[in-house]
């Protein structure tokens, strides 16, 4: 053996070596009880001011730690700019949510996850689709993974949601998702959406909550629902490890202002993981909400519905004045 390659073949062995032993640590880690650490960027993907100038990766893709990868949509791929979650089992592996994006020539979603899954026995691993809720950002990206061999997508109504995770008294009871030496809760945590559920993944201690808690508007569609939820996931959380809180989008700056809507550039992001305290924080939010519009430092409390009820009556005031003035300005000059 030359230099050269004897060089060579004791990097790859201290590599190989470095590899098992990260393994081994992981593996010591969940033997323990304790959760897998894994690291978070401080900046992701923030699109840009001008996209065609600029232009960005439609995905960015972020090992956590080697069996789970988050990746984001880019801002300028979709102004939603969805995170999508990929926890990568032994035996089995679950995506959480498909994001905003469908064409494949635009996103190759379902060909960047099918690249990041492991063989076994000389097959990829079976992949499991599932959605926080069915909102399109959440599940635009649903057909790329139809007709792919040992993919299953579960259904995004209620009927179906229920049906497949067998909730028998919704939205009470937890399903689990065994994945092969790693289990993964489903909370129903509907509110946002009746359809929306939250996932506990015991591996790292995340739990991921897709629009129902993140640094961004929580747009409540039903509040005593929203409030309920965020009581049963504190309880549920009560007897476990907790190292972060992943949702589904960023809308806020690091002083906690929202970004325009629909914008594709988001300078100085918020950091994505919130915490125990902010689910904490929740079921007070929501007994001092005013039905409209509340800020706090990590989440904007929302009521679409509310809001624009509220505008519309405005809007009428204004037209009746309008409309009174115009009429008493007539009558005044017919006199
Ligand atoms: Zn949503
Ligand atoms: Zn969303």
């Amino acid at each position: 053996m030359r230099i050269a390659e004897l060089r060579c073949f004791v990097s790859r062995s201290s590599d190989a070596a470095l590899f098992t032993l990260t393994g081994i640590l992981l593996s010591a880690f969940a033997a323990l009880g304790e959760p897998v650490p894994g690291t978070l960027p401080a900046q992701w993907n923030i699109g840009a001011e001008d996209c065609v100038a600029s232009p960005q990766a439609p995905l960015q893709v972020h090992t956590y730690e080697p069996q789970t990868v988050i990746l984001r949509q880019s801002p300028c791929a979709n102004f939603e700019a969805n995170f999508i979650y990929l926890l990568i089992g032994s035996d089995k592996a679950l995506l959480i949510d498909t994001g905003a994006v469908a064409d494949p020539k635009a996103m190759s979603l379902a060909k960047t996850i099918l690249e990041l899954l492991p063989e076994k026995d000389g097959k990829k691993l079976p992949l499991l689709v599932a959605h926080t809720h069915r909102h399109l950002d959440h599940r635009a990206g649903d057909p790329q993974f139809a007709s792919l061999p040992s993919v299953e997508v579960v259904p995004f109504d209620l009927p179906g949601v229920r049906a497949f995770f067998g909730f028998n008294d919704w939205p009470n009871g937890i399903a689990h998702i065994d994945l092969g030496g790693r289990t993964v809760d489903v909370i129903p945590t509907p509110g946002h959406n009746q359809t929306h559920l939250a996932f506990y993944d015991d591996r790292t201690g995340i739990l991921f909550t897709g629009d129902f808690l993140m640094p961004a508007r929580l747009l409540i569609e039903d509040a005593g629902a929203y409030r309920e939820s965020a009581l049963r996931v504190i309880d549920f959380l009560k007897t476990r490890q907790l190292t972060h809180i992943l949702g589904g989008h960023i809308e806020l700056n690091a002083a906690g202002r929202a970004y325009r809507f629909g914008s594709h550039y988001h300078p100085n992001e918020h950091r994505l993981e919130l915490t125990r305290a902010d689910l904490a924080g929740l079921p007070p939010a929501f007994e001092r909400f005013n039905g409209f519009y509340a800020r706090y430092p990590n989440y904007i409390l929302t009521n679409p519905v509310h809001n624009l009820a509220a505008l519309g009556f405005i809007v009428l005031v204004v037209l009746g004045v309008a409309a009174f003035g115009l009429y008493r300005f007539l009558r005044r000059r017919r006199a």
